[in-house]
């Protein structure tokens, strides 16, 4: 599967946010956006992140910004917004609701691990069970009533003790339950807006497809 490999933290800077693509690494001062908060390349300076977007600018870089913190490839992402958009309610919720549902999202909600790309590493490499099935698809979508399992023989693998340890906000969602001691979690339903911790204007992502 196609993705993307180039440097993850200049993805923060482009963005002009920090968007926690490396788990532990994005709460230290280690992280590159805090040490260099401006664009990467020539038009980067250290007055500042970008001049004034145009209308266009500002509808892509939401885009980006959403597609990147899911670490999406462009292709993949028109056709979540092309299925959202065939779903019926608002668009721009709907497709928030299915990025949230993928199988590499949920892992990382769940704290099972403390970024979404060491999610996929861990699936991709058959750590994980879904109705005590092996998935090995990230992209997988969950559904309400599945059953996500750390396999036995994983749990005390470095990753996700590491994760497991460090999560203490996970009660916050409530869509999803985890059982840390069994390694397990359940999907209640699926997200609605409210339930998304994501300050983003999906609106503008609507738009930006549409024009
Ligand atoms: Fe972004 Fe994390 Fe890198 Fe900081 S360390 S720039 S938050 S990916």
């Amino acid at each position: 599967m196609a993705r993307y490999i180039g440097p993850v933290c200049k993805q923060c800077r482009r963005e002009g946010v920090k968007l926690y693509l490396k788990g532990s690494r994005c709460v230290t001062d280690k992280c590159s956006f805090d040490r260099r908060p401006y664009v990467p390349g020539e038009q980067g300076n250290a007055k500042g992140f970008r001049k004034r977007l145009s209308d266009y600018g500002v509808h892509l870089r939401e885009k980006q910004k959403v597609r990147r913190i899911y670490g999406i490839l462009e292709r993949q992402f028109r056709r979540y917004f092309q299925l959202a958009a065939r779903k019926s309610g608002i668009t721009g919720e709907n497709l928030l609701q299915i990025l949230e549902s993928r199988l590499d999202n949920v892992i990382y909600r769940m704290g099972f691990t403390l970024s979404r790309k060491t999610a996929r590493q861990i699936i991709r490499h058959n750590h994980i069970l879904i109705n005590e099935r092996k998935v090995n698809i990230p992209s997988y979508l969950v559904n309400p009533g599945d059953v996500i399992e750390i396999k036995e023989g994983s749990r005390q693998m470095i990753l996700i003790q590491e994760a497991m340890e460090a999560s203490t906000d996970v009660a916050q969602h409530e869509w999803f339950e985890v059982d840390k001691d069994s390694f397990k979690g359940t999907i209640k339903s699926l997200p609605s807006r409210e339930q998304i911790p994501l300050d983003v204007d999906e609106r503008l992502i609507v738009e930006y497809y549409s024009k």
